[in-house]
């Protein structure tokens, strides 16, 4: 199992229940992912849970790990971060893993079957301003408070599009910080079009109504349809400019609002982690908020024999689906019947991913609040200007050739900012899998030295 997200977790508690041994690597020192977060130990957090939903099933899942560790029927793997999969010929596969930069902090894994849990990461559209400090990604505000337990400022606007600004909000102003205004690029309406599925979520819909609840009780304000089209400030942010948004997602002139702050917390989404997959061939579809999945079938089977998916890999869902993914693609990878509850849950869970994808698709024209200047690759330093010329004027017409062109996208994050605005700027839009033979960096003594004997 690769990643020990909820669904990793879960997957890999229910495979050793079905009598399976499993290894469960994960980059992280400690299980949980991107939702799990534990309080970094120095802090001394007593009560994590008071800034979690369903903590306690996440320990439930931990307390079981635990005992399966303890017979030895689960390898946890922590600080094993996974740079590439290997098939060769039928001996099963060889997972590579760098835990560190000395030459002999690497690790080969040999499994008969893989399941890829790597979750998502957050996507990023470029607006003027984007870089100053004091400017943090939604989820990035969710990670300080639940794994620092700091704030990135006091008057903190959230903005963007999609379910994690009402969770961040939330969170923040109940940790004490002060929210202007929550600014939603959509307008919700998306959600109304399929009220069969919204139903079939009840758990959803409560933990949606809590978050609501609780940004009134704050008097923080929801405004729809509107967008931060640039940050202020010099050393760090101190205001933010809000505009209206038309259908597309164009600001419409004459709307825009000043709003004083010195955090701003904003994200668009989630995009599925999945190169590993998609570098060895993996089939994948474009979910309906235009991001790249894994395509699995009903037992959550990738294209690629012996390779299995489960949680955001497969389209961006949240922790309950991931979790649900989890023990279906267990009980799929031990040759077990799936459970009919469990395909019942993972059924519903997924059309609600659906149609929340749906409800929060990016409209494309965003682009119209950039400026000439403002940058898109903020590792290489890429300004609009430049990719501009690129298209224009040395016929580009993908993001691929304007990477080649201009270097964006050729940074530490390897595109991982600037990827889907790259693709947008470029006209090829943004429904195409990454290539990256290597998913992480990797130092160069340990890709040398071959695969440990192991
Ligand atoms: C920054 C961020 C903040 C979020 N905050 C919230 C929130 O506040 N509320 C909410 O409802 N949802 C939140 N989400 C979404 C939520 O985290 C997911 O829905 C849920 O965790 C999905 O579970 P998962 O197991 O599929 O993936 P994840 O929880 O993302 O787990 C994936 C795991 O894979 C590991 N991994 C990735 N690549 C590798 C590799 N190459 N080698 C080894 N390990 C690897 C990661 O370290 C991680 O532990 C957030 C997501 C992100 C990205």
């Amino acid at each position: 199992m690769i990643g020990a997200g909820p669904a990793g977790l879960a997957a890999a508690v229910a495979a050793a229940d079905l009598g399976l041994r499993c290894a469960l690597l994960d980059a992280g020192p400690r299980t949980g992912g991107q939702y799990y977060r534990h309080p970094a130990p120095g802090l001394g957090a007593t009560r994590p849970d008071r800034l979690h939903h369903g903590w306690s099933v996440y320990t439930g899942l931990a307390d079981r790990l635990a005992a399966h560790r303890r017979t030895g029927r689960v390898d946890l793997l922590g600080g094993h971060q996974v740079w590439a999969l290997e098939r060769p010929a039928d001996t099963g596969w060889a997972v590579h893993a760098t835990l560190g930069p000395a030459a002999d902090e690497r690790a080969t894994v040999r499994a008969a079957a893989v399941l890829l849990a790597t979750g998502a990461y957050e996507r990023q559209l470029p607006f003027p301003g984007w870089t100053l400090p004091g400017v943090v990604t939604a989820g990035g505000a969710q990670a300080m408070l639940k794994a620092g337990l700091v704030l990135p400022g006091r008057r903190i606007v959230v903005a963007g599009s999609g379910p994690l600004l009402l969770a961040a909000a939330s969170s923040l102003v109940t940790a004490g910080a002060e929210v202007p205004e929550v600014v939603e690029a959509t307008g919700y309406l998306g959600y109304a079009r399929r009220p069969d599925v919204l139903a079939a979520v009840p758990a959803k819909l409560v933990e949606g109504a809590g978050h609501g609840a609780a940004l009134l009780r704050h008097g923080v304000r929801l405004r729809r349809r509107s967008a931060v089209v640039e940050a202020h400030g010099t050393d760090r942010v101190t205001a933010v400019t809000v505009a209206r948004l038309d259908a597309d997602w164009r600001p419409v002139p004459g709307t825009e609002r000043r709003i004083a702050c010195d955090a701003l917390a904003v994200g668009h989404g989630l995009l599925p982690q999945i190169e590993l997959a998609t570098e060895l061939g993996a089939a994948t579809r474009t979910t309906p908020d235009g991001a790249v999945a894994l395509a699995v079938d009903a037992r959550l089977r990738t294209t690629l024999p012996g390779l299995w998916a489960a949680g955001e890999t497969c389209g961006v869902g949240g922790a309950d689906l991931a979790i649900a993914e989890g023990e279906l693609a267990a009980h799929a990878v031990a040759g077990a019947p799936a459970p009919t509850a469990l395909l019942r849950r993972r059924a519903r869970l997924r059309a609600f991913a659906e149609l929340m994808a749906a409800a929060h698709r990016p409209g494309p024209g965003w682009t119209g609040w950039l400026r000439p200047d403002t940058d898109v690759c903020r590792c290489e330093e890429v300004p609009v200007a430049r990719i501009t010329e690129a298209v224009e004027e040395l016929g580009a017409g993908d993001a691929r050739t304007v990477k080649l062109l201009t270097r964006a996208g050729m940074g530490w994050c390897q595109g991982r900012m600037c990827g889907p605005a790259v693709a947008c700027l470029s006209g090829a839009g943004e429904s195409r899998a990454d290539s990256r033979p290597l998913s992480c960096p990797v130092p160069l003594s340990q890709l040398a030295a071959g695969p440990p004997a192991s």
